[in-house]
Order: C-alpha cells, then structure tokens, then sequence
C-alpha cells in the first residue's frame, strides 16, 4: 500500500517495485488501488466516459501471432473485408448513435493499401469533421503511417503485446520482431498520432516480471492511451489449451496504470467485457475511463473472431449504446458524447 502511495504522487516506481506490486496482487491491495485510481482519473476525466465505435474492417491477416484466432494459419476461419461504402455507412449510424470517434481496425491486409485507406480515412473525415480517426492496422511503414496521418488519420493503436523481448518471441512467430513493434511505436509518436499500446493479461509465459517491464514501458513512452484485456484461447491456435486470463488482474492492472498516468484513455476492453458480464462496470470502477462498442455490421461480427466466445451484443454493441449508457449512470459514470481526447497537464 505504501508503494501505492507513492506511485499516486510520483507517478513512477523501480522495475523491481512494479514486479513487486504485481506479484503481491491480492483482493485488499485491488482494492486499495482501485480507490486511488478513481481519484486520480476523476481529477482529469470527471466521472465522463468515452466511448468509441469499432469498424472491424477486415479479419484477412498475412501475420500469425501464436494467440489470435485470425492467425493465417488458421484456415478455418471465415475472411471477409468491408468495402469503402461499408464502413462510412458504419460511420453516418455511429455518428447519428453519438460516436464522435471511429477506429478502424483489423488484420495486416495487402489489399487494404495506403491509397485505399487513406481514401476512406479522408472520406470519414469530410462527412464528419468533428470526429476523430483512429487506426489500429498492425505494422506497417513509417511511409505509410505518414501518409495515412496527412490522410487526417488522429491516432493509432498498436500493442506491444509486452515488454519483454524473451516473452515476445514466446507469443510470435520468428518473422515478427520486437524491434521492430517498438519502432513502430516510436515512428507513431514522432508522426503525431495520439498513439496506443497494451497487452494481454495472462498471456502464455507471462510472469510478474514480464508485466512490470510493461507497466515501466507506459511510464517511460507516455502513450495517449493503453488497452489491456484478459487473453483468451481461442479453439484454433497453438494456445487453444492455455487457461485465460483474469478478470481481477486485468482491473489491478488498469489501477496501476491510472496512477502511472491520470491522464491516460484506459479502456474497459470487450475482452474484459467477454469474461466477465460486469466487465464495463468493474473495469470503470477500477480507473478505466473508455468504452468501445462494436460498430461494424452485424453480418460480419462472429467472423472477426480472436478469440472463443467474443462478445458482440448488449453493450458491447453500438446499438445497445442505450444499455450501456444506463449501466454507466447506475454506478455514477456518465457516457458522454464527444472526441475524447488525451488530457496532459500544461507542463507536457
Ligand atoms: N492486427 C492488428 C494488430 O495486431 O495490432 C489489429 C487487430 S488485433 C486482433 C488487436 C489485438 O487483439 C491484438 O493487439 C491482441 O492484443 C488482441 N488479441 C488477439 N488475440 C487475442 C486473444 N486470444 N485474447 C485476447 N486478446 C487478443
Ligand atoms: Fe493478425 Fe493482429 Fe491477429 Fe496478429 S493479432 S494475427 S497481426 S490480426
């Protein structure tokens, strides 16, 4: 608790001190955290939620991450890739449902090329020019983050999945490097966007040392915004018999990095949200300040699936937008509509 304390007021502890914190995870010390987390967002963020509407524009992916059930590897799983009139459609129903923000994600796809994206990009951007794009595409050249960025793209999420090149390699195929995700994460900041990163909680290997390098990471890149989940096996891949994550950890985590960061955009993830039924509501409570509900058709929800059993209904659905809100308002959180942009103090 006394090293709770200080990373409240200091916002940064030693490697060794976030290992310990991890390892010493216990119901009390959630808890403990969870109270000081809350103040520290409601000190930036009020008791607002964000929410963003999630455009799944495609589950082709050329990359075969060992957890993800879009693995190309994975021939079973049904491909499909929304058009340019798909996803601004998506976009007018979000806007008119009160999003004021889009993400645009899926599988690393050869067809989805700069020229096109970015048509799409300035296109969602025309029609609505108060929202806020964000991309979350993989890895891709610093060439082409630049050009979707003068595209009018505002933000990019990216994992790092962790921080620790050993346990890297442990989730990934060899052709995909550490490196290189750091430095697209670099080449993402330098560019401008508001960028993202996260990791799966309860990843196969993760130790409580793997997890403090990533928890030193946040306080060291000082991204806009870090999304975390529970991993979860999906039937398919090389990790179909690894147990899941926990629901608990994951809101610890996000404790930890609500006082890393107060100003950080935490999301309470549909992962969170797929293990646990009050996954929004725990995952708020414990410092979480963002929600983002599915917007893509419905058509083509159970095709975009990472993992077994990912929830895509009720409010981990757009059109449940009113469901959500009045779960937010029962625990005195409040679903509001605008961007949502980071909030850094004067002084960064
Ligand atoms: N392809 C892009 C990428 O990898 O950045 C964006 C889409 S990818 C499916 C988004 C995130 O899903 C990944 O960063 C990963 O952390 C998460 N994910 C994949 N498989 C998962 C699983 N089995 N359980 C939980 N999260 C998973
Ligand atoms: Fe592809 Fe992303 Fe899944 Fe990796 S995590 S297989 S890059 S969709």
């Amino acid at each position: 608790m006394e090293l709770i304390d200080r990373l409240s007021v200091d916002h940064e502890l030693e490697l060794g001190e976030y290992e310990g914190l991890v390892a010493s995870f216990c119901p009390e010390l959630a808890s403990y955290a969870a109270g000081r987390a809350c103040e520290a967002r409601r000190s930036v963020y009020g008791d607002d939620v964000f929410i963003r509407g999630l455009i799944e524009i495609g589950s082709y992916c050329r990359n075969d991450c060992l957890y993800c059930g879009l693995r190309r590897s994975n021939r079973g799983a049904e491909r499909y890739r929304l058009s340019r009139e798909e996803i601004l459609a998506c976009c007018e129903e979000g806007y008119r449902l009160g999003f004021r923000t889009f993400v645009l994600q899926g599988g690393e796809d050869a067809a989805f090329t700069d020229e096109v994206v970015c048509d799409i990009v300035a296109s969602i951007k025309e029609a609505h020019p108060d929202c806020a794009v964000t991309l979350s595409l993989g890895e891709r050249s610093r060439e082409s983050y630049r050009a979707l960025f003068d595209a009018g793209a505002d933000r990019y999420l990216l994992r790092h999945e962790t921080a620790d090149r050993a346990h890297y390699a442990q989730l990934h195929p060899a052709e995909l490097s550490w490196e290189r995700r750091m430095a697209c994460l670099r080449e993402l900041s330098d560019i401008g966007y508001q960028v993202g990163c996260g990791f799966m909680v309860g990843s196969p290997h993760q130790t409580s040392a793997t997890l403090a390098r990533d928890l030193k990471l946040v306080e060291g890149f000082r991204p806009a915004m870090c999304g975390i989940g529970p991993f979860i096996p999906h039937h398919a891949t090389p990790f179909a018999h690894e147990p899941a994550g926990s629901a608990e950890l994951t809101c610890y985590l996000l404790s930890l990095l609500r006082l890393i960061d107060p100003g950080l955009l935490l999301p309470a993830t549909t992962a969170l949200g797929t293990l646990d039924a009050r996954g929004h509501e725990r995952g708020m409570l414990a410092g979480a300040n963002v929600v983002m509900p599915n917007l893509s058709p419905i058509t083509v929800r159970r095709k975009y699936e990472l993992y077994d059993n990912k929830a895509c209904a009720g409010s981990e659905a757009a059109e449940g937008l009113a469901e959500l809100s009045r779960r937010m308002e029962a625990i005195g959180y409040h679903v509001v509509v605008d961007r949502g942009d980071v909030r850094r103090r004067a002084t960064e």
